[in-house]
């Protein structure tokens, strides 16, 4: 009988020697790509100097219709990693800019982790969970093998002064899931101007940003101008979904990532919309799953209530033992053990910081207190001490109405947010050995289990090195000021395992936002604002001839 499994699995076995070929199709054009033209680069181009500088300025100051257009282009693609229905929209967007890269004179690849069939074959067993949500191979294919990831190398241009230097570029193509429903004033997916402001999915988050480091080398390109060194771009697709894979493609494209002098990362926020800012230190991330069953299924609470042990109550006797509900202090053992104390010159930079604790409260929305008064308090907590966070419980009813259930299986969801010198595996048994004694102690019977969803690193740089020195000194001639020196309580997976293939794994790293906090990135109405994006375009490419005159790449015969 032809019935619907059937041919699932019989597509499933095509697919499975389809999607082969499809990979090595994709991939192939990795060392023995088509070489393309760029000649304009290279013969007559113009060596940068202060003069051109300001004439990519002008140019960039000009083209704002142009930058507004495209963003609305990149916006259009409802690119959202969190849905695998939405998974052909990543390639979708990721081809859209590879065009766009190309049509610049990168050598550009789309690569997927090599993955394969292993868990393909896990997927085959198990055939109805893509019967009717991948219906185009291509689907499948990212389904099976991850998100894509994008590799773009533009040389640099022959006739610049040679001192082989290189800059590399990060960012990603995917959304976090936006509807209007959920209070948009406008189509989440249509980019969509109010005064200075353009609305839309990804504006500030982070197709604004990577659209800005595109235009700041176009302008160059657009102008003739020589590209004064090695320009790479590295973007991925699935940073809002726990960056699927990232891990494993920097350890099989190791090359792509070797030798690189400088790496940028504009994926952060600036806390002063007044004020541009570079980051030097991030959070790192443990996100745990406790799950708690007590039956095989759920229970009726008026048969069986009074008479076992229920799964929730056991769980949120756990998690309420985490943290002090009024301090806000984790109270897991050990995991303070290892954190560097404050120092005076950390104390200094916190109180000259430009942070008001009134207009902060406005910003959260905050009905209650906050935990700390001071700003120096405030700052340290968010930036440089470990939180810890519950986000849900699932398998517990939340729905409207009084249901009078006992589930019998629930996961408790919590994540801590590391810092510096912590180490993520003692965090880790700490963690684990703690809830499994309060388990015990409960003598339920029930099971537990305890799975670690997300493990990232901190990230901490040398804010005094010469990249942020260079950095400085760019955004000084762009904005007239010099930019504020932040930490960022987020956790940026990119910039951990990047910066360990740098150079200088210590020093080559900077963190450059382009965004501000009240941009709005991940939440309703979402924007950027046409003027700081112009600016932003225009510290890019002063960043750029920062690292050229540093590097004596500029024209010496003026
Ligand atoms: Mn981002
Ligand atoms: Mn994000």
């Amino acid at each position: 009988m032809l019935n619907k499994s059937f041919l699932t699995r019989l597509y499933a076995l095509v697919f499975t020697y389809l999607c082969k070929y499809v990979i090595i199709g994709i991939d192939s054009s990795g060392e023995n790509s088509k070489k393309y033209e760029y000649s304009h680069l290279n013969e007559n181009c113009h060596i940068l100097d202060e003069k051109l500088l300001q004439s990519i300025f002008d140019h960039i100051e000009s083209n704002e219709a142009h930058y507004i257009k495209e963003l609305s282009e990149a916006v259009k693609f409802p690119s959202v990693s969190a849905f695998p229905e939405d998974y052909p929209e990543l390639l979708h967007v990721v081809e859209w800019s590879q065009k766009m890269f190309r049509n610049m004179g990168f050598r550009s690849d789309i690569k997927f982790i090599n993955y394969k069939i292993k868990q393909y074959k896990r997927r085959r067993e198990n055939p109805h969970k893509h019967t009717n949500k991948y219906r185009h191979r291509r689907d499948l294919l990212i389904e099976t093998f991850g998100p894509p990831f994008l590799f773009n190398t533009l040389p640099q241009s022959k006739s610049s002064p040679s001192n082989n230097i290189s800059l590399l570029i990060y960012g990603h193509l995917d959304v976090v899931p936006a509807r209007r429903s959920d209070g948009w004033k406008s189509d989440p997916f249509v980019l969509t101007r109010v005064g200075d402001n353009l609305y839309g999915r990804g504006s500030s988050d982070n197709k604004g940003p990577i659209l800005a480091w595109i235009n700041a080398i176009r302008a160059m390109i657009d102008l003739k101008i020589c590209i004064p060194m090695k320009i790479k771009f590295f973007l991925e697709t699935a940073e809002e979904s726990g960056s699927f894979g990232l891990r494993r493609i920097f350890k099989q494209e190791k090359r792509f990532f070797k030798n690189i002098d400088y790496a940028v990362i504009s994926d952060n926020f600036c806390p002063n919309v007044k004020n541009p800012c570079l980051t030097y230190g991030l959070r790192g991330l443990l996100y745990f799953y406790v799950q708690i069953q007590s039956a095989k299924e759920d229970l009726h609470s008026g048969v069986y209530g009074g008479s076992v042990h229920e799964s929730t109550i056991q769980l949120v006797e756990i998690l309420s033992k985490l943290s002090n509900v009024t301090t806000g202090q984790i109270t897991i053992p050990g995991v303070y053990d290892d954190i560097d104390p404050l120092t005076a010159d950390e104390i200094n930079a916190y109180s000259n910081f430009d942070f008001n604790m009134e207009d902060y409260k406005k910003n959260v929305g905050s009905l209650g207190y906050l935990l700390h008064s001071s700003k120096i308090d405030a700052l340290s907590h968010k930036w440089r001490e470990p939180s810890l966070s519950i986000h849900g419980i699932e398998g517990a009813f939340s729905g409207p109405g009084a249901k009078t259930v006992i589930p019998h299986k629930v996961i408790g969801k919590f994540s801590i947010r590391l810092v510096p010198h912590q180490d993520p595996q003692k965090v880790k048994n700490n963690v684990i050995e703690y809830i499994t004694k309060l388990h015990k102690q409960h003598n339920t019977g029930n099971s537990l289990n305890i799975v670690i969803e997300e493990e990232v690193e901190s990230w901490l740089t040398n804010y005094k090195n010469n990249n942020f020195q260079l950095a400085s000194e760019a955004i000084k001639r762009v904005y007239g000021r010099y930019p504020d020196l932040t930490r960022d309580g987020g956790t940026v997976p990119a910039a951990v395992y990047l910066s360990k293939y740098l150079k200088d794994p210590n020093n080559s790293l900077i963190l450059m936002p382009l965004s501000y906090a009240a941009d709005g990135a991940h939440s309703e109405n979402e924007h950027i604002n046409i003027n700081r994006h112009i600016m932003g375009i225009k510290s890019l490419v002063s960043y750029i001839y920062e690292l050229a005159k540093h590097h004596s790449l500029l024209d010496q015969s003026n």
